[in-house]
């Protein structure tokens, strides 16, 4: 129509507005816009994409929030990059993220912290920060990230915004620098969920480079929601979820949208999750085993950064001690220790059938209700530098996500109203393959 902004028009315009953001979301920016005339006939039509910076980008620098990468241009675009460039997006950014998507709250990012949006003294949640406070700001319409514990939900329920964890095993991981593979899940990051359901739209399938993906069993049948009631949808409530521990101020937010959803024609029930209460002591012996098995390719040798030293071994030693951060080192300790000699049963092996027992509570669970809802995250954004000096203070912000990502299962994070003037999330979770369900329930609830 007269007066709309062109394909090019509007990459430029977000460009320079990402050119010149003050919350640190972007660790680069496209410096011109490209021809996207030919963009403008295809599904996505030369809307720009902001790209967590885990993902290779073809001769765009890709460092995953760590100096050791630093100036790492990969020489192939990741599977899903190249997938949303064929369906008509174009690169706007690269954005900050914790090192190797360690983290809930961008503050372990050799790139410095990003800002949240919201509040400037705030964190954005992590680990995929900058493309959530990127959207939230209005710098990206939309963006891509990736959860490994909660790093798509968490950081969008801090932002106020919408995201999206897909079904392990639908979106290829071909070309994401890999944080814990087995977890590792790429999805979108928008301001409604009829964009976040058009994203993910284009981003699932099977992927012959990536052994573990499956695409989905109903293949393009993602549709856009269009349902405003919830007639007839049994949602659940996991019975030791009784407020305590979560932030005053969410659970109210959290009860509203369970009476939302009542009055929009749905049930609420009590299901049994007798272990999901294990999740994070699951998750922080798995994580960190997988981490220090992909990192162990960040030598010196092969990309990034290398210390000078006079012999190999204390080159490699010098070259981890120096550009690696403090996080990443400490889940590397972790995860050595847990996969080693004498203590793999003990660790590793126990937390595999912990994590199997909780994949069976949920496969219980979904036999009587259709979705499990709960808040994204126990608490609204925190003041930066709060939880820093606490690990596991840190590690209890996932405590909502991380059963739902040892499960492999998909889940939504929604803004479901504001907490001292910040905004919550409501978590949507659905038994595998079960994203159109979920999206259906968060556009009624929108
Ligand atoms: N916060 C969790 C962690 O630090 C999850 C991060 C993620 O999903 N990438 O491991």
């Amino acid at each position: 129509a007269a007066g709309d902004l062109d394909a090019a028009e509007l990459f430029t315009a977000y460009r320079e507005a990402a050119a010149a953001e003050d919350l640190n979301a972007y660790t680069w920016v496209a410096d011109q816009t490209p021809d996207l005339s030919a963009a403008a006939a295809l599904p996505l039509r030369g809307v720009p994409l902001a790209v967590k910076d885990l993902f290779c980008t073809q001769g765009v620098p890709s460092q995953a929030g760590s100096k050791i990468l630093e100036g790492y241009r990969p020489p192939y675009d990741a599977t899903v990059v190249a997938q949303l460039a064929a369906a008509g997006t174009s690169l706007l950014g690269k954005t900050n993220q914790d090192e190797f998507a360690m983290g809930s709250s961008n503050e372990n990012s050799a790139y410095g912290p990003v800002k949240n949006p919201w509040d400037h003294t705030r964190v954005p949640g992590g680990s995929s920060g900058g493309s959530a406070a990127a959207v939230a700001a209005g710098l990206a319409p939309w963006a891509l990230g990736t959860d490994t514990g909660g790093s798509i939900r968490q950081p969008a329920a801090l932002c106020g915004i919408v995201g999206l964890k897909p079904t392990y095993g639908s979106v290829s991981r071909y070309g994401m620098i890999a944080f814990a593979s087995s977890l590792d899940q790429a999805g979108p990051f928008a301001r409604d969920v009829t964009d976040a359901a058009l994203l993910y739209s284009h981003m699932h399938g099977r992927d012959p480079r990536d052994a573990t993906s499956v695409g989905r069993p109903d293949a393009d049948a993602i549709a856009l929601p269009t349902g405003e009631r919830l007639d007839g949808l049994r949602l659940g409530v996991p019975d030791d979820l009784t407020g305590e521990g979560v932030e005053p101020g969410v659970w109210t937010a959290f009860e509203a949208a369970l009476e939302t959803a009542k009055g929009l024609g749905a049930t609420v029930e009590r299901v049994a999750l007798p272990h999901a209460g294990y999740g994070l002591n699951a998750y922080y012996v798995i994580a960190p085993a997988e981490a220090s098995s992909n990192l162990a390719r960040f030598d010196g040798v092969r990309y990034g950064a290398r210390a000078e030293a006079d012999d190999l071994i204390t080159m490699y030693t010098k070259t981890r001690h120096d550009y690696m951060g403090t996080e990443v080192k400490r889940r590397i300790l972790i995860g050595t220790y847990a996969l080693s000699s004498g203590f793999y049963d003990a660790y590793y092996a126990s937390a595999q059938k912990v994590r199997t027992l909780i994949a069976r509570d949920f496969t219980t669970a979904f036999a009587g209700v259709d979705l499990i809802v709960t808040p994204t995250s126990p608490g609204v954004a925190f003041p930066l530098g709060a939880k820093t000096e606490d690990p596991l203070s840190m590690y209890l912000n996932d405590i909502f996500t991380i059963p739902i990502s040892l499960a492999g299962i998909p889940a939504l994070s929604l803004p479901c109203g504001l907490s001292e003037g910040l905004p919550v999330g409501l978590q949507l979770a659905g038994p595998a393959f079960s994203e159109n369900r979920i999206l259906e329930a968060a556009y009624a609830l929108e």
